[in-house]
């Protein structure tokens, strides 16, 4: 039995080693198992991949997988998950926020029978107001578009079983986040809670322009909710403009105006106009239910996910 560790590193010259000699190494000692490190190098700019490639050289459970730009965590998570061939593959940060002497709980719950083991931070943490909200309205929103499957404050420090990760590879989608995807797939999931710790050195390179990104490609990839929103709102201004208009042509056009309520021109011409808007938000939105499809086709997800262990019988 082996795990296999995957770590993302950009631009961590001055933490790494630190975060390796005294904060992992010395838990991966304790393993009873076989173990590697995959270290992905996401086009560090600084000498993390000197670093990293000295640290190969001198201890061979490390791989160094290099890429020739940065692609971002998402992708370089993904590379790892593909170069890796353990039983198990634990995913972490290379900054020490997640704290790696929690490794030995991860791996109980998934001896225990856990397929995808998350570590959730939030629990034990004060966060700044701004941040609180900030991720309460990400979870809400998630909620609204119909994402149920993602616990708020879960993190990228997990660990999956081969059998997840055999079927994480099939995903072929370019904008990922991987937690997302993860939480699409289904499969049995423990959490465990943790304290996101304080950086060794170095910066956090997700600022807040990143992190709305990140926010955004969730939202798009994974759910067509706010394409729909606009056409529910289209539908009411069509409708109540509609039954508005109606009024006004019976009540001044056919009765005579009996309220005396003296419709101008203007008002009439306001309430063809908000009739029409209506109709382009409508048909604007019928135009993104396909957009949409199209989308889901392009993803190409695999339509369900086979669980093997479970399955009897079954050929392949
Ligand atoms: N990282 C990466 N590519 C990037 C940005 C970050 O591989 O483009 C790595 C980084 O080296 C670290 C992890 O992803 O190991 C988390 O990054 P960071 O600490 O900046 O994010 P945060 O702690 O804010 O989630
Ligand atoms: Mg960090």
């Amino acid at each position: 039995m082996k795990i296999s560790f995957v770590i993302p590193i950009y631009n961590e010259e001055k933490g790494f080693l630190k975060f390796y000699n005294s904060m992992l190494l010395p838990e991966l000692k304790k393993l009873k198992y076989d173990y590697d490190v995959i270290l992905v190098n996401d086009g560090s700019k600084d000498k993390s991949l000197e670093i990293i490639q000295d640290l190969a050289e001198k201890d061979n459970h490390i791989k160094v997988l290099a890429f020739s730009r940065n692609f971002g965590k998402e992708v370089a998570l993904t590379a790892g998950i593909n170069e890796a061939d353990g039983d198990a593959i634990m995913t972490m940060d290379a900054d020490g926020q997640q704290p790696p002497k929690l490794i030995h709980e991860f791996i109980q719950k998934w001896e225990e029978g856990g397929e995808i083991v998350i570590g959730v931070r939030g629990k034990y943490e004060k966060h700044g107001l701004i941040a609180k909200m900030g991720s309460k309205l990400f979870y809400w929103i998630l909620g609204v578009m119909g994402v149920k499957d993602t616990v708020p404050g879960s993190t990228d420090f997990r660990l999956i079983d081969k059998c997840v990760a055999e079927e994480y590879r099939k995903l072929t989608e370019h904008g990922r986040i991987t937690r997302g995807l993860m939480d699409w797939m289904g499969f049995k999931k423990v959490y465990i809670d943790y304290i996101y710790g304080n950086r060794l050195a170095g910066k956090p390179s997700y600022n807040f322009s990143k992190l709305f990104h990140l926010a955004i490609d969730s939202f798009i990839s994974l759910s067509s909710t706010p394409l729909v929103i606009f056409g529910w709102i289209g539908g009411f201004i069509t409708v109540a403009s509609f039954i508005l208009g109606l009024f006004v042509i019976i009540e001044e056009f056919i009765l005579g105006d009996p309220m005396q309520l003296k419709w101008t021109g203007t008002t009439c011409l306001s309430i063809f106009i908000s009739f029409l808007v209506g109709l382009v938000l409508v048909s604007q939105a019928i135009t993104a239910l396909y957009i949409s499809h199209i989308h889901a086709e392009t993803q190409a997800r695999p339509l369900y996910i086979v669980d093997k262990k479970n399955s009897r019988n079954i050929k392949k």
